[in-house]
């Protein structure tokens, strides 16, 4: 006998044993899940007895029936009660040799799991093909067999046959007629969210689909990405979040072109949606495509109202998964478009904004550059405040765009104004006082109109600078002699602060532009200006639900008219 140190090296396992244990390993583990459901079924007698199955339980140790249901007593022309005591050798024949693919045998914790294709014995002495789902049931007192036994004589499948071709030709032609339907319908959704959900519901609500789980295909991570599905109680449920490695399961194969990825399993483990085991049905499993790319998965069960599966079914869903693939990808192509579009736009706007930054910083730094360099050789106090005041008026400029793109960035970055109640005539008041002394200096009448009392909800602090910025921009395109006027109109539900110059105006071609960011009609008049001003001022009303237009006669004056819905 060979002691342990005297043993040879284990020789290595042969591959195609290893991977059998694997296999076997996978399954034990698979049915140690299933445990609760096996206890389930195992004491759930009165389950049994509605059941359409046979059901029967047999003590192990006398091997005699103690409990059927009348499913299996009509099928073996008993009575119920008659087959209890009966030893299930009288009642079953023997294993059937047909289908042997259909056996299968699972042991979890000694209790034992087989399917299999058997013979059981009529009362009459015929025998019946039937199919076995025996489980046999290891406890502490005592260890029992649970048979579910499935009629599979000919006068059975035909009638089970006959009862699916019925009308399964009738509705998959109508199925095929609302799949035309909802697809019309689904193109119409142009939210990718809005569209997953509602592929779901409609497989279910318009296809007859029990329970539909769609999985988006991420290749880079080798996942399988939820979308929306449905729950155990049917209802709609948000899957987003949830992923899975497909690395080891068939998708893999499918993406390896090994399998077809549609398929259709008759006994397989449902899932609940912690990924447990809490059945096993039908289920099918159809690939979701745009032409030949293969984009997720649709997958259908019958875990909620166990119908068996038409023959139409499988057939039906790849369909829909075509149907999904094309639009979900079709939905995210456009979703891109719409990015990129969007930043192409915003790195043009950005672009505009630093070049316009560029070339009105550009002459304020060259004045204080030259005149810092002549300060520095210069020993005349008179010529060093002359320039000393260039580069304080340099600075000075170069603070105004850099307050007024600080102010534009914040407006455009919280546009929700903090709005109360408003004195409409108080606050244009209260604007125009700067510029009274610059108006009498510059011979400018400056007048306010309109009746008092009119309130509306705003914010005060931002809607006083935008009536101040239109008053100084009437002030100050106004030649001396003329008049800017502030006028306050009351509409039915709205009212209008006009702004009214007898002012230089503003060529019909500039119009439309005066509101852009940087933008200035004269550039060598307006280079003091930050060309921010009126776009601030359409910021501030469009916050407040409000619209600003202006009309203008070039040589005779302009009108900007700000418009505020009443509240
Ligand atoms: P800025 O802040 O530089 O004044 P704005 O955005 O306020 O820039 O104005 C943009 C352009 O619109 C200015 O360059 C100016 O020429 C023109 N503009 C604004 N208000 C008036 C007005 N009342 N009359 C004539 N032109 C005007």
């Amino acid at each position: 006998m060979l002691t342990e140190d005297s043993q040879p090296d284990s020789p290595p396992i042969p591959e195609p044993i290893e991977r059998r244990l694997r296999e076997l390993e996978w399954i034990a583990a698979d049915y140690a899940r299933l445990k609760p459901i096996i206890e389930r079924t195992a004491h759930g007698g009165a389950l049994e007895q509605s059941s359409d199955f046979g059901a029967l339980y047999v003590d192990l140790i006398t091997g005699r029936v103690i409990d059927a249901n009348r499913a299996i007593a009509d099928l073996l022309g008993w009575g119920q009660a008659e087959l209890i005591g009966q030893p299930i050798e009288s009642l079953e024949e023997s294993a059937a040799e047909a289908e042997p693919e259909a056996s299968r045998r699972y042991v979890e914790n000694g209790n034992e799991i087989r399917i299999y294709p058997a013979l059981f014995r009529h009362r009459d002495g015929h025998t019946i093909p039937v199919r076995v789902n025996c489980r046999q049931l290891n406890k502490p007192d005592g260890a029992l067999r649970y048979y579910q036994i499935e009629d599979r004589s000919l006068p059975s499948l035909l009638r089970e046959a006959l009862r699916q071709r019925d009308d399964v030709d009738f509705q998959f032609a109508s199925r095929l007629k609302v799949l035309n339907e909802i697809t019309i319908a689904l193109s119409r959704i142009d939210d990718f969210d809005d569209l997953c959900r509602a592929i779901v519901q409609a497989g279910i609500e318009n296809l007859g689909f029990d329970r539909i789980g769609m999985w988006f295909h991420d290749p880079e991570r080798a996942l399988m990405v939820g979308s929306f599905g449905t729950d155990e109680t049917g209802h709609l449920r948000d899957e987003r979040g949830e992923s899975w490695r497909y690395e080891d399961t068939y998708i893999m194969e499918y993406l390896q072109g090994k399998v077809e990825a549609a398929y259709t399993l008759y006994d397989a483990p449902l899932y609940d949606h912690h990924h447990q085991v809490i059945e096993h049905g039908w289920h099918i499993a159809a690939p979701m495509l745009d032409g030949e790319r293969f984009v997720g998965m649709l997958m259908a069960d019958n875990y909620r109202h166990k119908h068996p599966m038409k023959n139409f079914e499988p057939e039906l869903l790849r369909l829909y998964g075509i149907v999904a693939g094309q639009l979900t990808a079709l939905l995210r192509a456009r979703e891109r478009a719409f990015v990129n579009r969007l930043d192409h736009a915003r790195t043009q706007v950005i672009g505009q904004f630093v070049a316009a930054i560029g070339h009105d910083f550009r002459t304020p730094l060259a004045v204080i550059n030259t005149r810092a360099y002549l300060l520095a050789r210069s020993d005349d106090p008179a010529q060093r405040r002359t320039l000393m005041e260039d580069v304080q008026a340099q600075v000075q400029q170069i603070n105004t765009i850099l307050t007024a793109m600080l102010e534009f960035v914040a407006i455009q970055s919280d546009l929700e104004p903090r709005p109360e109640a408003v004195d409409l005539a108080e606050l244009v008041e209260q604007a125009a006082q700067p510029y009274r002394a610059l108006c009498a200096e510059n011979d400018l009448r400056l007048t306010l109109e309109g009746e008092p009392g009119l309130i509306v909800q705003a914010d005060p602090e931002r809607l006083l600078r935008a009536v101040s910025e239109l008053i100084q921009n009437a002030c100050e395109h106004t030649p001396p002699g003329g008049q800017v006027r502030v006028s306050l109109v009351r509409h039915d539900s709205a009212v209008g602060i006009h702004v009214t110059d007898t002012g230089i105006g503003i060529a019909p071609d500039q119009v439309d532009r005066i509101f852009q960011p940087l933008y200035r009609v004269d550039q060598a008049r307006t280079e003091r200006r930050s060309g921010l001003g009126l776009a601030i001022v359409r910021s501030i009303v469009e916050a407040h639900h409000g619209q600003i237009a202006v009309t203008s006669t070039p040589g005779s004056g302009s009108t900007f008219a700000i418009r505020l819905p009443l509240r």
